[in-house]
């Protein structure tokens, strides 16, 4: 076992963490959240800021170079500027992002920006109002839009659109989503709907693949392979024609990169996760709680990386929703 990485002894190498800072949110996005909302965590359930910089410092020493802050939604926890500040002091870690639904983000871009986020990706599955309170169940479109703006006018760049595309519902804005990235330097990230919370409502019906995505968009435009950096996702990555953005293609089900992975996962309440569709999780927060010294809480997170499986299988053995909601592990 390495002493200076997270490697269990499996050589699953892991770089990069994600966060999730909060289970609340201020959307009800329909393939997240079930439309009657869910019972939030009590506050004192959730990790403090202090308790999260301790797991991201030991980690950062420990082989991981990038950090994810999702939710929820991020940006509805109160503090979280200052938090990112000290995290951006840490000196291991390479990278800091963050994922918003945008909802507020014109009121935080700048104080991002000023806290160390270089990039970010919003969430955005409809370009048409109506349909984005369809999905959402809430009317905040022209909120989104300004909240890309903002982050633009702040000079976070590249700034990355997350579409999640589902069949009847918004798979006809493919297209339109993809010539985004043929205008701005926008990278447009296009993702299967996961089953994902045992709520979701995900029906095979409304499941698309990327490479029924791809055939789509090639028949628009001449696209050019990227290849992946080495803190890059598992998204399959083309230039589209001559604009200075891209698209990217996350195909979490059809494609499963499960032996490529180099995620862990910690949710608010914090349970370290090594697989988005596992239910096993490992609980930090009892002996971070308890007074555990560092030893113990890499030995923990060692037996988190141990769990990552080789493969999921979940399209041939049919979608076995994991139990937690998307909001609760931070996708
Ligand atoms: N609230 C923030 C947002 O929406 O960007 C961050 C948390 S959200 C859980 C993180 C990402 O997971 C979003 O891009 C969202 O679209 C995606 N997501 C949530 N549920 C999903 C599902 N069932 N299938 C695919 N992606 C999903
Ligand atoms: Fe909220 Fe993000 Fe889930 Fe939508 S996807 S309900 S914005 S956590």
């Amino acid at each position: 076992m390495a002493a200076d990485t997270l490697n269990a002894g499996n050589n699953r190498i892991v770089t990069y963490l994600r966060l999730s800072v909060t289970d609340r949110c201020n959307l009800r996005c329909r393939y997240c959240m079930p439309p009657e909302g869910v019972s939030f965590v009590p506050h004192e359930e959730i990790l403090s800021f202090e308790e999260m910089a301790r797991v991201v410092r030991l980690s950062s020493l420990h082989g991981i170079r990038k950090v994810r802050i999702t939710g929820g939604e991020p940006l509805v926890r109160k503090g979280l500027t200052p938090f990112l500040k000290t995290l951006s002091s840490l000196e291991g870690l390479d990278e800091i992002t963050l994922t918003t639904n945008g909802v507020l983000l014109e009121d935080y871009a700048r104080d991002l920006k000023n806290a160390g986020i270089r990039r970010i990706n919003i969430s955005l599955d409809s370009l048409k109002p109506q349909r984005f309170l369809k999905i959402t169940g809430r009317d905040y479109f022209d909120k989104v839009i300004a909240g890309i703006r903002a982050a633009q006018e702040e000079g976070l760049s590249p700034i990355k659109i997350n579409v999640v595309v589902m069949r009847g519902i918004n798979d006809d804005e493919l297209l339109d989503f993809a010539a985004l990235a043929t205008e701005k330097p926008i990278h447009v990230r296009f993702i299967e709907f996961m089953p994902i919370g045992g709520k979701n409502g995900w029906r095979p019906e409304e499941f698309v693949s990327i490479d029924e995505m791809l055939e789509i968009i090639r028949q628009a435009w001449p696209l050019t392979p990227i290849e992946s950096g080495k803190l890059d996702g598992p998204a399959l990555k083309f230039r589209l024609g001559k604009g200075d953005g891209e698209i990217g293609l996350i195909g979490a089900l059809s494609n499963h990169f499960c032996a490529k992975c180099n995620r862990l996962r910690l949710t608010a309440e914090g349970q370290l996760r090594g697989c988005l569709f596992s239910d096993q999780e490992i609980d930090l927060k009892g002996p971070l709680r308890s007074g555990a010294g560092d030893d113990l809480l890499l030995e923990l997170m060692r037996r988190a990386v141990e769990t990552k499986p080789e493969n999921h299988n979940l399209l041939r053995r049919g979608p076995r929703k994991c139990a937690r909601l998307m909001s609760s592990i931070g996708g």
